[in-house]
């Protein structure tokens, strides 16, 4: 039975091999909405045998698909678009329940997800490699890619409905088979996405969804079925993963956290920084890799700043991500509330003015719901734990520096790369920050730096292990090796 958009939801199953089972180790956990606490379904979590069924299918099917045309290969992707266009509205609503984002932020999230199954179906234009007559006397030589095998992507929780569709359509498009473990906290939009996969036409075992936890990703990274891995999520596992990948002689790009900058100088549109600033740090409930939460203000428009971020936070409103009125939704687990809670009580005690406390939020109905409102502090020093661990909560720091120098050395400072947004008017400015600035994605007068589908994303430092980022065309090289044939044809 497909799911629709309205809980509860039968247990979330595994797709193997063009079936659908329950995963059958003993542990799993409850999947609940976090604007209300409710329990909306249950994951199980997938042991080594079926690790083993998911991966096998994947080599069985890599023996015919890596050689089917590529023509042939990209139209179930075609299908797939059109299936996701369909379906948006319904995977937005079941995601808005499974995550706490508000609709029109899944929506969004969807469609990011849909463009790179577009530019997967350039494949057959993007995956050509060179060709080059009279390379040396009376020799040819031409360059092809080749697909390698099964590749596992390992998905956070924060973007469901997007982070599987960087990899997915780009792994089989190349030829190569695919298994998906989605994050436990929010698997049902992946179900869903899995059974339009099933519609769109892909042979059996060209991909496969596998739900679990820890020892689920453990043993795929350990199963010698696997080329390669990508992974999204937080830093410490990002690097486990890229090690253990490693060790196991593995393909690895592995993305992890982040804590990213607003540069602001004296000379940006204050206004339209400041609704940019509160947008970046506190949309999805600032549960973004993308979330811009450290603000770093030139210190004549400091003051006039502040104001303005102040009045933007308190016009917020926080409530089910439901609710076409809402702007922030809930935090995905009462734990996570709790440790963006100690985040700002740390803050406080470690001397950042309080300016906005957003820990008093009440929902009417919601009581159980995990909710925070804007939280707006000032005078951050760039040493204070808020203005250096990543926080995931809509909580903004705000400091004044004496020039956009003072600005890329708080930058500098930072153990995370991922990206950073400048709003300033003078161009100087901006080249300064853009050659200077050690970050993955970089706006100038945008609040999120977030590339489309045909652009590579990935950050720099603490925020990404490996060299081949996720999207575009570093996909088709991290799905491909090459070989080069070098020929000569005496007769001729
Ligand atoms: P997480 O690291 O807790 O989990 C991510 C995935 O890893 C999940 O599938 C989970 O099952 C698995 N996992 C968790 N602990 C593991 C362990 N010890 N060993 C092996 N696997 C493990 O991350 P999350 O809380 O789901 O997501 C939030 C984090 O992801 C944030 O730090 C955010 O910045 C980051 N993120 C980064 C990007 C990026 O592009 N750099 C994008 C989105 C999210």
């Amino acid at each position: 039975m497909p799911l629709d958009a309205t809980p509860p939801w039968e247990d979330v199953r595994n797709y193997v091999d063009g079936h659908w089972q329950s995963p059958s180790d003993s542990n799993g956990q409850n999947i609940t909405n976090p604007a209300t606490g409710e329990v909306i379904s249950y994951v199980g979590f997938s042991s080594d045998a079926d690790i083993d069924d998911a991966v096998q299918a994947g080599q069985e099917a890599f023996e015919t698909w890596q050689s089917t045309p590529v023509e042939e290969r990209i139209q179930p992707l075609f299908e797939l678009k059109n299936l996701l266009e369909t379906h948006q509205e319904e995977l937005a609503a079941i995601l808005v329940r499974e995550h706490g984002k508000t609709h029109a932020e899944a929506k969004g999230e969807l469609r990011r997800g849909i463009e790179n199954v577009e530019v997967a179906c350039g494949i057959p234009s993007m995956m050509q490699a060179g060709h080059l007559p009279n390379a040396a006397p009376d020799i040819d030589e031409t360059a092809i890619r080749k697909p390698l095998g099964v590749f596992a992507a390992i998905t956070p929780f924060n973007f469901p409905g997007m982070i599987p569709l960087w990899f997915l359509p780009y792994a089989v498009a190349t030829g190569n088979t695919f298994v998906l473990k989605p994050s436990e906290q929010t698997p049902i939009v992946a179900q869903r996405l899995f059974e339009l996969i099933d519609q769109a036409g892909f042979p059996d075992g060209v991909v496969q969804l596998v739900h679990g936890s820890v020892d689920t990703v453990n043993g795929l990274l350990e199963h010698d079925g696997i080329e390669g891995a990508s992974f999204v999520g937080s830093t410490p596992v990002a690097k486990h993963i890229y090690e253990r990948a490693a060790a196991n002689g593995k393909r690895v790009q592995a993305q992890g956290g982040a804590k990213n900058h607003i540069i602001v100088t004296e000379t940006a549109d204050l206004d339209f920084a400041a609704k940019k600033t509160v947008s970046s740090a506190c949309a999805c409930g600032g549960e973004r890799c993308l979330a811009n939460d450290i603000v770093v203000v030139e210190e004549g428009v400091y003051d006039e700043f502040v104001d303005r971020v102040l009045a933007e936070a308190e016009a917020q409103t926080v409530g089910d991500g439901l609710n076409d009125d809402t702007d922030i939704g809930a935090l995905i687990t009462p734990d996570h509330e709790a440790r963006v809670r100690d985040l700002i009580a740390t803050g406080v005690d470690e001397g950042a003015e309080l300016l906005l406390d957003g820990r008093d939020v009440e929902v009417e109905g919601h009581e159980d719901g995990n909710f925070l409102a804007p939280t707006v502090f000032g005078g951050v020093d760039p040493e204070m734990t808020i203005a250096r661990e990543e926080i995931f909560g809509p909580v903004i720091g705000l400091m004044a520096v004496t020039d956009v120098d003072e600005a890329i050395d708080v930058l500098s400072r930072s153990d995370f790369g991922n990206a950073a947004s400048l709003f300033t008017g003078s161009g100087a400015d901006a080249r300064k920050v853009r050659h200077e600035a050690d970050v993955g994605n970089l706006g100038v007068n945008a609040g999120t730096a977030a590339p489309m589908a045909f652009f590579h994303f990935g950050g720099r430092k603490d925020s990404f292990f490996g060299d081949l980022h996720a999207q575009g065309e570093d996909m088709i090289h991290f799905y491909t090796d090459k070989t080069v044939y070098i020929e000569r044809w005496p007769d001729a």
